[in-house]
């Protein structure tokens, strides 16, 4: 077994099984690298995916394999397919966070948390607290994990990884827990934004999905924004300066006022939940003839989302009148929907049945927005409706992050609660 320096055999044996895969897989660095471009992004990510293909293998998983791009896949057959026909995949992501090392990472067990700051012992500076995070009053008497302060945990997405790991040898144990077919998937690289870039869904193989990668216990995701992108082109009139007076008209002073008639309450840094924003990111031509300026706009709402655009284009046409001498022109392009119309779509059930499996446990799922792009949010617009459920975790990103024993067996158990839902699902949505 591997060697913890915070842990000794016997309190790492005491533990439950899903905390044991949890321990051993955040030792292993699979830190993404946003600046390679290689798929992979780091060779590293590999060395996880190996150990799972193997692990998959004794658990009795003989499709088990990883592809060339470092994606691994297996199959648990559904316990009665004459009645199961949905076949649902389970997604993790191996990668960790580029944001913090990720290397050497020394797992350290707060044993039965009682509400005291809690002391990382390789940087006694760092200290996480319930006034900084909340969360932490519902986990007292449970026996948080953290790292040793120098370094990520990783439970972004290793708790994923490990809960879907165990699920699999839990299912193959006790026939008596019914599921459909499931395909579990660990990829590669959602923390630099390509988590699915290179995933053949012909491989994955799945009608429906969820990504074990939400923060906290009662989580669930399937909002995000609908998206759009402008582009508005100033060409001004250039004249020598010293005889400018009348002629001239400064592309740049435009650009300047287009931007300060952005309404200021409508940004990325004023809003938040589900606002909206319009967001100029950037000036790509910046001279006094020629002004480009670049801007994302971003609404949860389609209505809310035509509003905006309506808006930029209200006032390029503005400044158009206010300058005749100047050419403005506005180009603005769809980027994506907000997923949630995509799940209800193909498959609504997706969600119901994560409210009805968190309901069975006494949990209440909270419906959390995403201001960004997801994982599922890509699969969704392919066809295969994909929720994020938690995976116990919090302060992800960050040398802070924890989750807890506990926590691993909730979403465990919820995990299985869900796949007993989609064994009684027959039919695919649109057939039924
Ligand atoms: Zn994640």
């Amino acid at each position: 077994m591997t060697a913890f320096k915070y842990l000794t055999t016997q309190q790492f044996q005491a533990l439950p099984r899903v905390a044991q895969r949890f321990l051993r897989y955040v030792t292993i660095d699979t830190q993404s690298d946003p600046r390679s471009s290689t798929t992979p992004s780091t060779d590293k990510q590999k060395n996880l995916g190996r150990l799972l293909v193997q692990e998959l293998h004794k658990i009795g998983i003989t499709d088990a394999m990883m592809d060339g791009y470092g994606y691994v896949f297996g199959t648990i057959p559904a316990t009665n397919p004459s009645t199961s026909q949905v076949v649902v995949a389970l997604l993790a992501h191996m990668d960790t966070s580029p944001d913090e090392p990720g290397d050497d990472v020394e797992p350290v067990i707060h044993a039965n948390y009682n509400g005291d700051p809690v002391v990382f012992p390789a940087d006694p500076a760092l200290s996480l607290t319930p006034e900084q995070q909340p969360a932490l009053l519902n986990h007292l008497g449970e026996d948080l994990i953290t790292s040793d302060g120098t370094t990520l945990l990783g439970s972004d997405d290793k708790a994923g990884v490990a809960v879907l790991m165990q699920l699999a040898e839990d299912l193959f144990a006790d026939p008596t827990l019914i599921h459909p077919t499931i395909r579990l998937c660990f990829t590669i690289d959602e923390e630099i934004g390509r988590g699915v870039e290179s995933l053949n869904l012909d491989t994955l193989g799945a009608d429906v999905a969820y990504t074990l990668d939400g923060s906290s216990i009662d989580n669930i995701s399937f909002e995000t924004f609908n998206a759009a992108a402008a582009t508005i082109e100033i060409e001004g009139t250039m004249v020598h300066p010293g005889y400018a007076k009348g002629i001239m008209v400064n592309a740049l002073r435009i650009a300047a006022e287009f931007i300060s008639l952005l309404p200021s309450d409508e940004a990325p840094e004023t809003t938040s939940g589900y606002e909206g924003y319009l967001h100029p990111h950037s000036i790509t031509q910046s001279n006094a003839a020629r002004a480009s300026i670049e801007l994302i706009i971003r609404d949860f709402t389609d209505e809310g989302l035509l509003e905006k655009k309506q808006l930029i284009k209200n006032i390029a046409k503005g400044l158009q009148q206010k300058y005749p001498a100047s050419m403005i022109s506005c180009t603005i392009n769809d980027q994506y929907k907000n997923m949630r119309s995509y799940i209800e779509a193909t498959d609504p059930r997706t969600i119901s049945f994560s409210h009805e499996a968190a309901h069975q446990m006494g949990l209440t799922l909270k419906e959390h927005v995403v201001r960004g792009g997801t994982d599922g949010a890509r699969l969704s617009e392919k066809g295969i409706p994909t929720p994020n459920v938690f995976n116990g975790g919090y302060d992800y990103h960050s040398r802070f992050e924890w989750n807890t024993v506990q926590n691993l067996k909730r979403s465990l158990a919820f995990t299985k609660k869900l796949m007993a839902c989609w064994a009684s699902a027959h039919r695919l949505f649109k057939t039924e």
